[in-house]
């Protein structure tokens, strides 16, 4: 086998301004080595280390421990020499003392997915070597404190073996706190920390009954291979899932010689952004710790100070704290540290400038010195993806075919994410007050857990995830919710930087709120809110309100408006919309949809006026009777696509006819029955006996599409009339119409010849009888695999085609479109799907017959006008496809147009 090969290198080192790797060798080394390497090659105060190959971790994955220690063994020991060597202290050692961290860094970031674990090599010995050589024996023993608690926890999964929620040292740690009567880690003396680490020990034996290792190269193996285990961990496992990361990528282990943040009150560690992650603005901003370890600052557990002073003054006036005890408390690494925090500036600079993209990074200040322990490009939300793409464009840090490819297509949509109503938001009523974690705005039922977020949503609730903070756990939760609410934690912590990445709306350290897991009840003040009360949270402010707020969606204007002007220029594939009112004809033409490529005329039917003639049609016995029905509904019909077809200004706007089975018009209730049969002058039995005549076992596969209309070729008539007549009728006023119609659920030539007749016939009777014409176009879907078959005899008589990939996707699959949620999340969990496709078009089956009828039908008729309608139209990766597949266009919900635009262009690039 290939890969164990002795001589395949497994190992890169960086240090003292020389690396193995760069930052192009992602895939090799994961993210975190690849930069490390580039930012030592370029000169930044990087400490020494190597990385262990992501190859080597699908290696541990096949050939296990024993086997991988052996083949990274030489490596790994040369590795550790040349740290030796840079920093002169030795790994191992009881007099000066060499600590290693080990941290994981995939291709692409999954922050805190994966394990990581520092102060390698210290044990009962070399802890006092390292208090001697410093000076400094609060360090070293906070230091050792530390050590055991993270490789009890990642290493030896101690808390495995505890049922309850709580971390088993973080319960040890606050219990000694109490009884020193102290409020923070930093109180505790010398002796409580020996103490502590005492207590950890014991508790390590009594839960996993074996010692904690004192043996550092021992310590070393089981880190790095806990990373490697890491991978398959169930967070990492849905993370890799909701941001499809590919299993088989695995991870690369970084070794590095530790840096201590904790050694005082001339060290400190903090998190920074080269732009603000959340909005985009080009300002340098963090947060940092002083006299704290690099975990600290994300783990949420003391509130961390702001890096800059613009910043710090910022986050005083929305945590509404005053100047005085800003300066005193909470001062900015700008105003404790000037010179380091001056150095870091001109870091930050230089690192956009090389990577040409927003950074993220991680420092580590030692006793006044800086180090730098990560730079990655850098999470953001849709809104600052967007106006960071196009201020670098005119930075002219990229060009436009760059920012675009930087696009992420799905994220484009979180811009056009609704906000509060303002009339509404004036009235609702404040609660509380948190950081502004992740932008858009949300209202939704109270819950408190995960599980319970995931359960509710099913049911079809929408809710607020409540926690005090979140962690990792909290991912399938986090998704299910419309926003989540955390009382502690800023704006790095776990839930902000997941909620970002989400696009979801995210209020984060809402310290006023209290908690009670237990019994399900915040209380803020004297207030008292339970699971299942709504509240409404604004991540773009930081704002909880009580009760439901209407919200309000946004406008298409500033830097998406013009990411959207360069996405047309480069894209070929057009974006039609899928829209049944005016209303939403006009959000689709707001959002630049440049047609309706689905009319669903049947959602036109559900209002109160028009479902009574509706089921007086359904009802009728006889022909007769349902002309009578049908005519009732006529000018209704031909006023709602009046409308429509002058919102779209005379692009094409494709009307559908009736598709859906007829009971879904009918009354299920009692009440509803008896209204029906009063207004008809029928009775009840016969009402009763007309929805049991019209029941089917496969409603989906039975009496609906081009069926329906030529089984009651009258609707069909109906529908040709009122589309035609309303054309006319804008016509006569001057503006532009341009009606296409379809026919649905087309399986064979016959049907579809049969249905184009009937329209056809109307139609002419109706030139006849206005004197006057207009241009249409009939075509159909292709949404049964058996058109797909016969395409080229459909187009001969089909002017288009538009793929209904929602029907296509069900009978390609044999999938029930209502039924299939049974066993979906099943199979996807299980891995026999890689994603639902009924969302993400299944190219390797369905997309077969969508290239075959694409090709057979314009065999047929070459010029033939080929777009999609079904839910993919708006999923990127589907867009891709069918631009591929050289369709025409595409058509989704207007509130995908922009993302299906961006789509569009990306794949065209
Ligand atoms: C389809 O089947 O893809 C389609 C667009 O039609 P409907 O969803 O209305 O069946
Ligand atoms: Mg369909």
């Amino acid at each position: 086998m290939e890969t164990t090969e002795i001589n395949l290198k497994r190992v890169y080192r960086f240090g003292n301004g020389e690396a193995d790797g760069s930052t192009d060798m992602k895939p090799l080394l994961g993210g975190k080595g690849a930069n490390l390497a580039e930012m030592t090659r370029i000169g930044l105060p990087v400490p020494p280390g190597f990385t262990i190959t992501t190859e080597v971790c699908t290696e541990y994955h096949q050939l296990g421990k024993e086997s991988v220690k052996k083949l990274l063994r030489p490596e790994v020991r040369e590795g550790v020499k040349f740290i030796e060597s840079i920093m002169g202290t030795r790994f191992d050692d009881e007099e000066d003392p060499l600590l290693l961290s080990v941290r994981s860094g995939a291709r692409d970031s999954m922050p805190g997915m994966m394990d990581t674990v520092l102060d390698i090599g210290l044990n009962d010995k070399v802890v006092e070597g390292l208090a001697r050589k410093s000076g400094k024996p609060h360090f070293a023993w906070d230091s050792y404190r530390r050590f055991i608690q993270m490789y009890g926890d990642v290493v030896m999964k101690v808390n495995t073996f505890v049922t309850t929620d709580q971390d088993v040292f973080e319960v040890i740690l606050d219990d000694i706190k109490k009884s020193k009567g102290v409020q923070t880690d930093q109180e505790l003396t010398t002796d409580d920390l020996k103490e502590l680490v005492v207590l950890y020990k014991e508790k390590i034996r009594e839960l996993t009954g074996t010692e904690f290792p004192q043996d550092p190269p021992t310590q070393l193996w089981n880190s790095v291979i806990a990373v490697f285990e890491s991978w398959h961990t169930p967070r990492a496992i849905v993370y890799r899932r909701l941001n499809n990361i590919p299993e088989e990528w695995g991870t690369a282990v970084n070794v590095q010689a530790m840096v201590y943040g904790n050694m005082g009150n001339t060290s400190a560690s903090g998190v920074a952004f080269t732009r603000d992650a959340a909005t985009g603005e080009n300002v340098f901003n963090g947060e940092y710790l002083i006299d704290a370890q690099g975990e600290d600052v994300v783990a949420g557990i003391r509130t961390p100070h702001q890096i800059t002073l613009k910043g710090s003054q910022k986050w005083a006036r929305l945590a509404k704290v005053e100047e005085e005890d800003r300066k005193e408390n909470y001062t900015s690494l700008e105003e404790y540290m000037p010179e380091i925090y001056q150095e870091l500036a001109d870091i930050e600079q230089k690192l956009e400038q090389h990577f040409h993209d927003m950074q993220d990074l991680e420092f580590t200040i030692e006793e006044n010195r800086l180090w730098i322990l990560q730079t990655r490009n850098g999470k953001r939300t849709g809104e600052a993806m967007v106006r960071i793409g196009m201020e670098m464009l005119d930075e002219g840090l990229i060009d436009e075919t760059t920012a675009l490819k930087r696009i992420d297509a799905n994220k484009v949509e979180e811009l056009l994410h609704p906000v509060f109503d303002p009339e509404e938001v004036i009235k609702a009523t404040p609660i509380a007050k948190g950081l502004p974690a992740s932008p858009g705005a949300a209202t939704g039922r109270i819950v408190f857990f995960s599980d319970d977020a995931t359960e509710w949503k099913a049911k079809g609730e929408k809710v607020i995830l409540v926690r005090l903070e979140t962690s990792p756990e909290d991912l399938a939760g986090m998704d299910a919710a419309e926003g989540i609410l955390t009382a502690r934690g800023g704006m790095t912590s776990h839930a902000a930087i997941v909620a970002r990445g989400m696009g979801k709306c995210c209020v984060a350290g809402a310290g006023a709120l209290n908690i009670d897991n237990e019994n399900k009840i915040i209380t803020v003040e004297d207030k008292e809110f339970k699971e299942g009360d709504w509240i409404s949270v604004d991540g773009t402010i930081g704002q909880v309100y009580s009760g439901k707020i209407k919200t309000k969606n946004v406008e298409m204007t500033g830097n998406l408006a013009r990411l959207i002007d360069i996405a047309d220029k480069y894209a070929k594939t057009k974006v039609h919309a899928n829209a049944d009112t005016p209303e939403t004809a006009e959000i689709a033409r707001k959002f630049g949809a440049e047609g309706i490529g689905l009319c669903r005329t049947e959602h036109m039917f559900f209002q109160e006026d028009r479902i009574k003639a509706m089921r007086e049609m359904i009802l009728a016995d006889d022909e007769k009777g349902r002309r009578k029905a049908l005519k009732k509904l006529l000018p209704m019909q031909r006023s709602d696509f009046e409308d429509i077809l002058e919102a779209m200004q005379g692009f094409p706007v494709t009307i559908r006819l009736l598709d859906p089975p007829l009971h879904e018009f009918l009354p299920q209730d009692e009440a509803s029955i008896q209204e029906m049969a009063t207004t008809m002058g029928i009775s009840v039995d016969q009402v009763e006996d007309k929805i049991e005549q019209l029941k089917e076992i496969n409603p989906m596969l039975g009496h609906r599409g081009c069926r329906l209309g030529n089984t009651y070729p009258e609707i069909t008539e109906m529908q040709a009339r009122a589309i035609i007549e309303a054309a006319l009728n804008l016509k006569a006023k001057g503006i532009k119409a341009k009606p296409e119609i379809m026919i649905p659920l087309t399986g064979t030539v016959i049907e579809f010849k049969m249905q184009v007749e009937i329209v056809k016939q109307e139609i002419e009777k109706i030139f006849m009888e206005y004197h006057e014409q207009i241009d249409y176009k009939i075509g159909t879907m292709i949404e049964v695999p058996r058109a797909a078959l016969v395409a080229d005899k459909i187009a001969n008589h089909a002017e288009f085609f538009s793929f209904g990939t929602n029907d296509l996707t069900q009978m390609t699959f044999g999938y029930s479109r209502d039924d299939a949620g049974k066993f979906l999340p099943i199979y996807l969990e299980k891995g026999i799907l890689e994603e639902d496709p009924f969302q993400v078009l299944d190219q390797e089956g369905v997309g077969q017959l969508v290239t075959m009828a694409i090709q057979k039908g314009r065999t047929s008729r070459p010029n033939l006008v080929i777009g999609i309608c079904g839910e993919h139209g708006g999923e990127p990766k589907s867009v891709e496809f069918c631009h591929h597949a050289g369709m025409n266009y595409v058509s989704c919900s207007p509130f995908r147009v922009p993302v299906a635009k961006v789509a569009a262009a990306k794949a065209n690039l």
